[in-house]
């Protein structure tokens, strides 16, 4: 699924696509990639100007200068493209055309991204926390923790931070020699602070890369993203960690996978101490 520097990417593609453009027809191919009433987000769209595209968590947001406000959520398969490929032909959900000629599809072999209207951009994804892209918004999220659940899924909760998923939680959770299974009011206020710096920079930097290119995603420009390359655990089960050699290992957390090298990132033991001083870099940068 993408996650925000895989969404941010498209949003800032779609923008130079789209922005300015007024949409002349619109196809719903399979109806319930709209969420709501297909007939009235066609009504809505049809002849809205797009104003600008902008970007919530991991929704991509389509803003018209009549106060009309849409978003996708792509989750596991979805897809936006300029010109479908063969493959991409048999899974085309929503179409839409503009009236320079030019063509928007919303592509989604699982069917599990949706089209959603909402009164206004203001109301749009209620429910969402802070972005993370800045420290002290993440620090404060940290320190306002009161569970013991993992951190690796507090960091995937989307009420309290929007925008991470699978990928950049493991990769910030390395990067501070946390394990994914410390609960997460046991994080001492070192850890806090090392983890609030990492995350929005580990997510700008991959911004900067035009994201993760894994099986699912491609941009709109249908260019890979470049961060895979600089991938310190996730998708590197059994392959040695690049601080310190151990293989790294996939772990199951609240039904999904986590990578972890067992070494660098040690579980708390109980009273405080911890099994294993992190290594003192922290992350080195390649
Ligand atoms: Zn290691």
């Amino acid at each position: 699924m993408p996650e925000l520097p895989e969404v941010e990417t498209i949003v800032r593609q779609l923008r130079r696509r789209i922005k300015g453009k007024t949409i002349a027809s619109m196809r719903v191919h399979w109806r319930r990639s709209i969420e709501g009433r297909p007939g009235e987000f066609r009504r809505r769209m049809l002849g809205m100007t797009v104003a600008t595209v902008c970007r919530r968590g991991k929704y991509i947001g389509i803003a018209g200068a009549d106060g009309t406000f849409f978003t996708i959520h792509l989750r596991m398969t979805g897809k936006l493209v300029g010109e479908p490929v063969a493959a991409d032909r048999g899974h085309l959900r929503v179409s839409f055309a503009f009236n320079d000629g030019t063509m928007l599809h919303f592509v989604d072999a699982r069917k599990f991204g949706r089209l959603r209207l909402w009164p206004c951009r203001g109301a749009a994804c209620p429910g969402l926390g802070p972005e993370p892209l800045r420290d002290a918004v993440v620090l404060s999220a940290l320190r306002g923790l009161r569970t013991r659940r993992p951190i690796k899924s507090v960091l995937l909760d989307q009420t309290i931070l929007a925008g991470i998923g699978n990928i950049y939680a493991d990769e910030a959770l390395f990067a501070t020699g946390i394990h994914p299974l410390t609960p997460a009011m046991a994080l001492n206020a070192g850890q806090q602070q090392r983890l609030a710096e990492a995350v929005p920079r580990i997510l700008k930097a991959a911004i900067g890369r035009r994201g993760t290119t894994l099986r699912n995603y491609r941009s709109i420009d249908d260019r890979s993203g470049e961060n895979q390359e600089h991938l310190f655990v996730y998708g590197r089960a059994g392959a040695p960690c690049l601080e310190c050699g151990t293989p790294i290992e996939k772990l199951r957390i609240a039904g999904r996978s986590s990578h972890v090298c067992p070494q660098c990132q040690k579980m708390p033991l109980a009273g405080g101490r911890r099994a294993h001083t992190p290594c003192a870099s922290g992350l080195r940068p390649r």
